[in-house]
């Protein structure tokens, strides 16, 4: 059949994580813990199995898991959703993302994306009919340049779609980002969709912004989070997203035809976790940067550059003084013959991206991480 994505492959995480195995190398491709979640979580699903917990979800989510996520978004951002009308449990964030755009994206509608953009964006985009219209952010810092925002809106613009903390970049915006956006967007008739999947791994002082703490933002906003980071469950598939009503209606649309509900013993347990055990959450920042300094010193001795991590559990290093291959050649190469898996930055761009940077995973054991350093250390 005649391609609706012709130029579209196999995701970057998913041949990374193919090309480790072959060479049998140590994974720090695609992001995901290579340990377990809570075992207070893995209980809970269990005892739901086991009391017949087992038949389909309500198709906006289990109603507890709704209200935990509501008391959360309150307790955090100081905004309490409607647990009925405002939050709908997805089939992960890229769900959540896709019933969205495809709930706001019509034909011709312009969308802005911030490149190096994650990579399920821009094909629901397309798929939708519409134009993604990419600003660059430039290393070392990623941050929006708020001009060229102003310079790219149009008529057409429906939608913008930004992700904090960042994956790849692991930047973070700040409120003043998010007052800027309203600024550039407020006399146009333009949604936003905030990405917010590591919400709860951040590590500055003023902690994650997040959109849902913006008064006027939020009104237009679909806040997309994934307990699949928060809970170390990456398989489980679990996210949601918060947006008034009158935009939840509409990608509930979708949901109810893209998967209908989502696995409810799974759904019961998180939110058994979220009210039994919210200190998961807050000690999150800690375990994760403990995670990132180990790592980073495991690389001192090396002749990576480590660029700032501010959050998510990616850390990217330049390796313009070991090798001259363009990133994706080195990542390959790096698999293949030092046993390392690492991510190569310029799949996240449209644009040629010359940069010599490549995203490490440090979701992982700390044995993991120091023996991947040590590899790395000889290049
Ligand atoms: N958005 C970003 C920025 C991500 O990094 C990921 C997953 N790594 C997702 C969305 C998708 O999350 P999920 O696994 O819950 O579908
Ligand atoms: N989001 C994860 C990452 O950035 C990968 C998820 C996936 O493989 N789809 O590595």
């Amino acid at each position: 059949p005649q391609s609706k994505l012709p130029n579209l492959g196999t995701t970057i995480f998913t041949q990374m994580s193919a090309l480790a195995q072959q060479h049998q190398a140590i994974n720090l491709s695609q992001g995901f813990p290579d340990f377990d979640g809570p075992l207070f979580l893995q209980e809970r699903l269990a005892y739901h199995v086991a009391h017949g917990a087992n038949q389909y979800a309500p198709m906006t989510g289990v109603q507890s898991l709704r209200e935990a996520i509501a008391d959360k978004t309150a307790e955090l951002y100081g905004y309490k959703p409607d647990a009925n009308s405002d939050v709908t449990v997805t089939a992960g964030a890229t769900e959540a993302l896709y019933a969205a755009i495809t709930a706001l994206v019509r034909p011709g509608d312009e969308v802005i994306c911030f490149d190096p953009s994650y990579d399920s964006y821009a094909p629901a985009i397309e798929l939708s009919g519409g134009v993604v219209k990419r600003i660059a952010l430039q290393p070392p810092s990623f941050r929006v340049d708020w001009q060229a925002f102003g310079a790219l809106l149009s008529d057409r613009t429906r939608l913008v779609i930004l992700n904090t903390p960042h994956n790849p970049s692991a930047t973070v915006w700040h409120h003043a980002d998010f007052d800027a956006l309203w600024r550039a967007i407020k006399e146009r008739d333009i949604f936003v969709i905030s990405d917010e999947v590591y919400e709860h791994i951040c590590f500055t002082e003023q902690g994650h912004a997040s959109v849902l703490a913006h008064p006027q933002l939020r009104e237009r906003a679909v806040a997309v989070s994934s307990f699949g980071k928060t809970y170390h469950m990456t398989g489980w598939k679990v996210g949601y997203c918060v947006a008034p009503a009158a935009i939840s209606a509409e990608l509930r649309k979708v949901h109810q035809y893209l998967t209908f509900s989502v696995n409810t013993p799974a759904q019961l347990a998180l939110a058994d976790m979220l009210r039994e055990d919210p200190a998961h959450y807050r000690d999150l920042p800690a375990f994760y940067q403990k995670k990132r300094d180990v790592l980073v010193n495991a690389l001192r001795d090396s002749r990576l550059e480590i660029l700032p991590c501010e959050g998510t559990y990616f850390l990217l290093v330049d390796y313009s003084a070991v090798s001259t291959l363009n990133d994706v050649e080195f990542c390959q190469w790096l698999t293949a013959e030092v046993g390392v898996a690492a991510i190569p930055l310029s799949v996240f761009c449209a644009d040629p991206f010359p940069h010599k940077l490549i995203r490490l995973c440090f979701a992982k054991q700390e044995s993991t991480l120091i023996a991947a350093a040590a590899r790395l250390v000889s290049l």
